[in-house]
């Protein structure tokens, strides 16, 4: 807390980034430079109560384009990088994977060769205490055996079924249940756990963690990797399932459900993931890696349940007068999962062993799955005009007016 460092943050204005500075500009006394293209996930919205400290600037550049990340460099002369700017929507790499193997990997190459450059001018105490440290995934570990003795039987029931003839604490039950007596078996990533990517978001991912481990052993790069499972909470772009899920259920939209919602996430609450992330930049040992997660393997469909029950408490729908498809009053938000195709290639579970950065750096998540699902449901519903503004697009639009 006492000491000052120049820590830049790639992809600073997304998800996870701007956690990470706001915790940053919060509770220490670092100085902050967000380095940040701007692409559809960037959003300065998400930095707007902390934007006005002296101790933040923004720099509205491409982590492909060498010339303007060496000037970054030159000017602001890091004692820190945060690496988090990447293209981070798994559907979208399959839609189109070539800006994801543009800003992933040839982005992360431009960053460390920039990096190097920099690093290798340094002096004295500046050079020695150098660190770059690059943020990624669990994904590229691929997927875990998923414990699908229990959950075939479960998600068969659960689709063909009603509310009324499954009530959710019956449903909920029977998922604990199944869970207490399957999970211990069940294998995690580690550390050392082989890559085997599978969707061209996690392979661009791994091409990343390889790089930075070569800048490391070849060039002697002072570098730190983490891989992280999956995030939620406050100011998550609604394509991604938690944000889409609540906002869909708040205007009587379907709640899409990818195959029979079986896949198993590992979630974490973003604020933890910062406070894991700055835990490592500042104190994690030079060549490491560290897994980070929460111990809160959850079913999609699990996720989904626990959402619609917290917002039929808060928000009952026949109160707000939401109607469903066939124009009939809405008395529950579970009436509105719909199952969708599932995605190609879809990785079936994640589960974190987060036990090297709990005992070597001290960091547990102060969140469980159950309290981060509130304070998330609960943001959204307070945050309506943020969420207003990524929706209709105005985000992007009032840029031009305060960049840089
Ligand atoms: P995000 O998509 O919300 O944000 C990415 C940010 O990077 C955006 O602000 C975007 O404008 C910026 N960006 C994209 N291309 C850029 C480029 N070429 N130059 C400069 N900036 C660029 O992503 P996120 O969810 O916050 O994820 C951040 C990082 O954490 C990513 O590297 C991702 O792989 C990793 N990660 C994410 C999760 C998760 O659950 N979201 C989990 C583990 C790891």
């Amino acid at each position: 807390k006492n000491s000052s460092l120049k820590i830049i943050v790639t992809g600073g204005a997304g998800f996870i980034g701007s956690a990470v500075i706001r915790e940053l500009i919060n509770n220490s006394n670092h100085h902050v430079v967000n380095v940040d293209k701007l692409t559809y996930a960037g959003n300065l919205e998400s930095l707007s109560t902390i934007d006005q400290d002296s101790r933040y600037a923004f720099e509205q550049v491409d982590i492909c384009d060498a010339t303007e990340v060496k000037r970054v460099f030159e000017q602001h002369q890091p004692d820190i990088v945060m690496h988090l700017a990447a293209e981070s929507h798994v559907d979208r790499s399959i839609d189109g994977p070539g800006e994801f193997i543009q800003t992933n990997i040839v982005g992360t190459y431009t960053l460390l060769d920039q990096a190097r450059a920099y690093w290798n001018q340094l002096e004295g105490d500046k050079k020695a205490n150098f660190r770059f440290h690059h943020i990624s995934t669990d994904e590229v570990y691929g997927d875990l055996p998923h414990p699908d003795d229990f959950t075939s039987s479960h998600c068969e029931e659960t689709k063909n079924s009603t509310p009324a003839r499954v009530s959710r604490e019956q449903s909920d039950a029977a998922i604990s249940q199944s869970r207490a007596t399957n999970d211990q078996a069940l294998p995690l990533f580690t550390e050392t756990t082989a890559y085997a990517p599978s969707s061209p978001y996690s392979a661009s991912k791994a091409g990343s963690d390889h790089l930075v481990r070569a800048w490391n052993r070849t060039f002697g790069l002072p570098t730190l990797v983490t891989n992280c499972s999956n995030n939620y909470g406050p100011y998550h772009f609604p394509e991604k399932l938690i944000p889409l899920v609540i906002l869909n259920a708040l205007e009587g939209k379907p709640l899409p459900i990818y195959g029979k919602g079986n896949q198993i996430r590992d979630w974490l609450y973003v604020e933890d993931h910062a406070r894991a992330l700055i835990k490592v930049a500042t104190e994690g040992k030079i060549g490491e890696t560290y897994n980070i997660g929460g111990h809160n393997e959850k079913q999609n469909i699990e996720v989904v349940k626990t959402i619609c029950n917290i917002l039929d408490e808060l928000m009952p729908p026949e109160k707000r007068g939401i109607k469903s498809q066939d124009g009939q009053l809405l008395t529950t938000h579970h009436s509105l999962l719909t199952y969708v195709s599932d995605r190609p290639g879809h990785d079936m579970r994640y589960a974190i062993d987060a036990t090297k950065i709990q005992k070597e750096l001290g960091w547990t998540p102060q969140e469980t799955f159950e309290s981060g699902i509130k304070k998330t449901v609960q943001w959204y519903l307070n945050n309506q005009a943020w969420c207003k503004h990524v929706q209709d697009g105005s985000y992007q639009r009032e840029r031009l007016g305060f960049s840089k």
